[in-house]
């Protein structure tokens, strides 16, 4: 199987897998509540609302490819990640509201002692339908995920076994409660606020992160650090910014390159580092990478005050005219590294003469001369 092929299943599993999750959450959003509505048991409406807010991240998440999730345009031209960010942000906002206010209704009855009066088949039936159809998305999501090799759908068939579990609290309140103790449906109605309130943290934290753009999983950035390290011409990986953007990840990288070798063997060596963390890494998505000549730090004031080529040049063709006049400047090649500069000089008809040629290099690394080293080459 190739890899495309691979991405193709792992990508129609995710698809199945989705919509099936999507319609077992309205259903139970459905199911749940009008069951809570007419038996009055708190728990059942809290896990009604979990349903509702699994059907409403996953709704986002859909909305957010749909548009087009990395697809910039020219009023968002880092494209429309953030649009899903903030909507996860709001959605958790509305969660943590719900949450609290279920919390809120259920202290308040147990302070004033009333517990659900018409609990009993129907509130059975809501509970233990939740129970089933979730361990049977959780069954089908898993069978999909292994097939189709994709942690993610796994990950997701995981969320729907804790789902069917907390169906699982709601189904022993509803028959503790029918069984005597008065209290049973709001202990359980407790535990599923409680589940609820970590789903809003962890959706909310994540959404947190990325909207103030916090520094990805340290051990996933050491793994892409050491990927860009091991790229053929990369010397050392410098400094790598990391970010998230929709789930996926954004990367500013500075790479050392031998300082000698010419630009676009530099540029060649960024997109070689830019195609391996990209295949590498299936969760990055753009690389931008900065090449640094090996024992040069960055520094963009300095680059300001080092003379410009143009003077350079100046500099070397008035030498070269006072000290052999007979030779033509083929090419000048300069090398900035740190606050020196050293330059390769093609001459042609350079007379064969070790005097001048020693006479013309000293005069341009002299002590007031700008050039740290000169190489003298003759064009052939
Ligand atoms: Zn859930
Ligand atoms: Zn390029
Ligand atoms: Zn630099």
């Amino acid at each position: 199987m190739t890899g495309s092929d691979k991405a193709g299943l792992a990508k129609r599993a995710a698809w199945r897998t989705s919509i099936a999750g999507a319609l077992t959450n309205l259903t139970l959003t459905g199911v749940k509540g009008v069951g809570g509505w007419i038996s009055g048991s708190q728990a059942l409406i809290a896990d009604a609302i979990h349903s509702l807010a699994d059907l409403l991240t996953d709704l986002i998440a859909f909305v957010a490819i749909r548009l087009g999730r990395a697809e910039a345009d020219e009023s968002h031209p880092y494209g429309h990640g953030k649009f899903e960010t903030f909507g996860t942000l709001l959605l958790s906002g509305f969660l943590l509201a719900t949450a609290l206010g279920l919390g809120w209704n259920l202290v308040s009855d147990l302070l004033a002692g009333k517990t659900a009066r018409n609990l009993g088949t129907v509130a059975l039936i809501a509970a233990g339908f939740s129970v089933v159809l979730n361990e049977l998305l959780f069954r089908y999501a898993l069978s999909q995920g292994r097939k189709a090799d994709s942690s993610p759908i796994i990950a997701n068939a995981w969320h729907h076994r804790a789902d069917g579990l907390s169906s699982v609290a709601v189904l022993a309140g509803i028959v503790a409660s029918l069984a005597g103790f008065a209290y049973g449906d709001q202990l359980a109605a407790a535990v599923v606020v409680l589940l609820l309130l970590r789903v809003t943290y962890r959706l909310g934290r994540d959404a947190f992160d990325e909207l103030v753009e916090a520094a990805i999983d340290r051990q996933q950035q050491r793994a892409i650090a050491e990927t860009i390290a091991r790229t053929e011409g990369v010397r050392d990986c410098q400094t790598l910014r990391a970010r998230r953007l929709a789930g996926e990840i954004v990367l500013d990288v500075h790479a050392k390159v031998d300082r000698l070798i010419s630009v676009s063997e530099g540029h060649r060596i960024a997109e070689l580092v830019e195609h391996r963390v990209l295949q590498k890494h299936a969760d990055v998505t753009d690389v931008t990478v900065h090449i640094d000549p090996a024992g040069h730090a960055h520094d963009a004031s300095r680059a300001a005050e080092a003379p410009t080529r143009d003077e350079l040049e100046k500099f070397v063709e008035s030498s070269v005219e006072a000290i052999c006049p007979a030779a033509e400047i083929a090419d000048i090649v300069l090398h900035f590294t740190g606050s020196e500069i050293e330059a390769e000089l093609v001459l042609s008809d350079f007379p064969d003469d070790d005097a001048a040629k020693a006479r013309l290099e000293e005069a341009l690394t002299e002590d007031d001369a700008p050039f740290a080293a000169v190489r003298l080459l003759q064009k052939l």
